[in-house]
C-alpha cells in the first residue's frame, strides 16, 4: 500500500535485495503460496509449506458436494483421507460445527501444518491422525469419507511443472489410480449404512474411478463436473 501511495520514493537496497530473492524463487518455478507461506481456500487463510500440496480451487467442488450430504444440525462423523494442509477437513469442520471431523495423512510434517491451521483458525471439532490411508481409523465408522488423493500418472509431464510440491501428494502409479483403488477397496468398511464416499480425480479418470468403485460393489456411482465442465469428483454410496 505504501508503495502505491508513494511511487516517487526510491526503494532501499535491502528491500530491493529481498524482492530480487523472491523473484528468483518464483522464476525457478516455486509456487507463490510457498513463498508467502499462505494460500486461501474456501475463504480461509491456510498456512502451506513444501510438505503440503498447495490447495487447488477446484477442490472446493469436493467440499461443496460433501456439504450437500451433511445435515447442518447433525453430529456426523466425517473422515478426510490425505488431508495435506487440512484444507478440506477444516472447511467442512467450519461449515458443519456440530460434526466431528477426522483428518489423516501419511506425512507427519503435513499433519503438523494441518494441525496448526486448525488451531490458528480456532476450529475445535477436528482431530488429526497419522498413517497409511485407512490404517489410523481401523474399526471406526463415519457417515462421510472424502479424499483428494494423489492421482497424477507417474509419467505425466505436468509433474515437471509441479516439482516443488511433494511427489507423494501428486503421483499414484502408471495410470494415477493406485491410491483411488485402495480407497475403493477399503473405505466401505469405514462407512455407516447409507454412508457416502467422495473422491476428487483427474478429468480423464471418470471411467477408471467408476470401474474401481463398481468392482467393490459401491452403489449410485455418480461423477460431478467442476466449474470448467470437467468430470472431477465421483460420489459413491454403500447402498
Ligand atoms: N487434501 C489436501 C488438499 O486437497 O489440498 C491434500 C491433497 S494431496 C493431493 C494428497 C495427500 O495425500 C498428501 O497430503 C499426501 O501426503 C497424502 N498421502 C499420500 N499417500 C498417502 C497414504 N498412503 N496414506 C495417507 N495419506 C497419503
Amino acid at each position: 500500500m505504501h508503495l502505491f501511495a508513494h511511487p516517487e520514493e526510491p526503494l532501499d537496497a535491502h528491500t530491493v535485495d529481498r524482492f530480487r530473492a523472491v523473484l528468483d524463487r518464483r522464476l525457478a518455478g516455486e509456487p507463490m503460496a510457498y513463498i508467502t507461506g499462505i494460500r486461501e481456500f474456501w475463504s480461509l487463510e491456510l498456512m502451506v509449506t513444501p510438505a503440503t500440496l498447495v490447495p487447488r480451487p477446484e477442490t472446493e467442488l469436493l467440499v461443496d458436494l460433501a456439504l450437500r450430504e451433511i445435515p447442518r444440525r447433525a453430529d456426523w462423523g466425517i473422515l478426510d483421507l490425505g488431508t495435506g494442509s487440512g484444507a478440506i477437513a477444516i472447511a467442512i469442520a467450519k461449515e458443519r460445527p456440530l460434526s466431528r471431523v477426522t483428518a489423516t495423512d501419511v506425512s507427519a510434517e503435513a499433519l503438523e501444518v494441518a494441525r496448526q491451521n486448525a488451531r490458528q483458525l480456532e476450529i475445535p471439532n477436528i482431530e488429526f491422525l497419522s498413517g497409511d490411508w485407512t490404517g489410523p481409523v481401523q474399526g471406526r465408522t463415519f457417515n462421510v469419507v472424502v479424499s483428494n488423493p494423489p492421482y497424477v500418472r507417474s509419467d505425466d509431464e505436468a509433474l515437471d511443472a509441479l516439482h516443488c510440491e511433494p511427489r507423494s501428494a501428486l503421483s499414484a502409479g502408471e495410470d494415477g489410480l493406485d491410491a483411488i483403488r485402495i480407497l475403493a477397496r477399503d473405505c466401505r468398511a469405514l462407512l455407516e449404512p447409507g454412508g457416502v464416499l467422495l473422491i476428487e480425480h483427474g478429468a480423464e479418470q471418470r471411467d477408471g474411478v467408476a470401474a474401481a468403485l463398481r468392482e467393490h460393489d459401491w452403489s449410485d456411482v455418480t461423477c460431478h463436473t467442476d466449474y470448467a465442465g470437467l468430470p472431477r469428483v465421483t460420489v459413491a454410496r454403500t447402498g
